[in-house]
């Protein structure tokens, strides 16, 4: 690990201002926020991230769970993924939230892990995590040594030739079916960003993953109020049953009147570049019986521009699968 400078910040105004100087003052070295530490900490064990300061933000506030005027409910950034698929609202009105915080990683992990680092924890690629090999994304320009290696855990939706790595995150995919925004303070104040605007596709520019600006805090994360008489559920399928990545799951978000869809929000995970939201199979679903038969053409929809690598087609029927089965369990309990 590369030797760095350490501080804690108590205010979110002192610690942008500590993540933007240090962003400008230093060319070419970067600053990074430290919340759970259960990404950061790893990768920089393993030299992949090597920044020069790391600022400690467990001690600013913003780990509570709030109601707002709209009935919607705003999320610290630091709170802890245990705290928030525990949280009553959350089990009521956002299930699939719950579901997906808790169908990550491991209760000690949950324990630590914290909103604002899980929307950024970067992808699981071997390669990526491996400063060997060449990778785009860690060194741009470098390769993809995934294209032509063990790609069986990579994304088949929204690759480029650059990378085909997919967003490993749970709780993302459940925030993209929900439509979740972004709150982010910077050196220029607050911006608002739609989870859908939040996540890049990786181009030909990889290792740039979001919209984040060097020195950018996530102070939340707002969701809309629920839909009335909506349901919502989270399916993942993996290798082994837990403390595993996603080989595909599914969010979904449905809301039927007398057998009929009348509002549908649908977001896959493991098969994406990022959280992948399928407009098409929310348009396949929308005003139609809620039928298996409706459902299967919602999940042919979503993967119809699958690319598959050499190892990885089985995530297209997986995937399809997934999707129907999610469908199907949101519509019949
Ligand atoms: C063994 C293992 C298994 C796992 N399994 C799963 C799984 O099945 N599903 C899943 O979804 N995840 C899984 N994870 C990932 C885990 O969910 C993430 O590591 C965790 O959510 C990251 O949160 P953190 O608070 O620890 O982030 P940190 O490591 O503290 O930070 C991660 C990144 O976010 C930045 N950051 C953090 N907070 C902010 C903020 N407020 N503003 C700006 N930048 C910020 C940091 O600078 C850093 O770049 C697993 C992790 C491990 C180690
Ligand atoms: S898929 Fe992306 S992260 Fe993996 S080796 Fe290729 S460029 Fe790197």
């Amino acid at each position: 690990m590369e030797p760095f400078a350490f501080s804690r910040a108590t205010d979110p105004a002192q610690a942008i201002k500590a993540g933007a100087s240090a962003s400008t003052a230093q060319q070419g070295a970067e600053v990074r926020f430290v919340a759970g530490g259960t990404t950061l900490i790893d990768l920089m064990k393993l030299d992949v991230e090597r920044p020069s300061r790391v600022i400690d933000i467990n001690h600013l506030p913003l780990a509570e769970v709030e109601r707002t005027s709209d009935g919607g409910l705003k999320i610290g950034a630091l709170v802890r993924n245990s705290d928030l698929a525990n949280n009553a609202d959350v089990q009521r009105d956002y299930a699939v939230l719950s579901q997906a915080l808790l169908a990550g990683a491991s209760g000690q992990l949950r324990n630590m892990a914290t909103t604002g680092g899980n929307l950024l924890q970067r992808t699981r690629c071997v390669y990526f995590r491996d400063t060997a090999t060449p990778c785009n994304k860690r060194e741009p320009g470098s390769g993809c040594s995934a294209i032509d290696g063990f790609n069986r855990t990579m994304a088949v939706l929204g690759t480029s030739e650059h990378c085909i790595a997919s967003n490993p995150s749970d709780m993302n995919v459940a925030l993209t079916a929900l439509q979740a925004t972004i709150v982010i303070r910077g050196a220029n104040g607050e911006r608002k960003v739609p989870i859908g605007e939040f996540f890049l596709l990786p181009g030909d520019t990889p290792d740039r993953e979001t919209v984040m600006q060097p020195g950018d805090l996530i102070t939340h994360v707002t969701l809309p109020p629920p839909k009335a008489d909506a349901r919502s559920h989270y399916l993942k399928l993996r290798d082994r049953a837990s403390y595993e990545f996603a080989l595909a799951s599914a969010a979904v978000v449905l809301a039927s009147d007398g057998g009929t869809i009348r509002h549908a929000r649908v977001a896959l995970g493991g098969v994406g570049t990022r959280p992948w939201r399928s407009p098409e199979a929310e348009q396949a679903l929308l005003g139609k019986p809620a039928t298996r038969q409706t459902f299967a053409a919602a999940a042919d929809a979503a993967l119809r521009d699958a690319k598959p690598q050499s190892q990885n087609a089985f995530k297209v029927e997986l995937a399809r699968r997934c999707l129907i089965s999610a469908l199907t369990t949101v519509a019949t309990t």
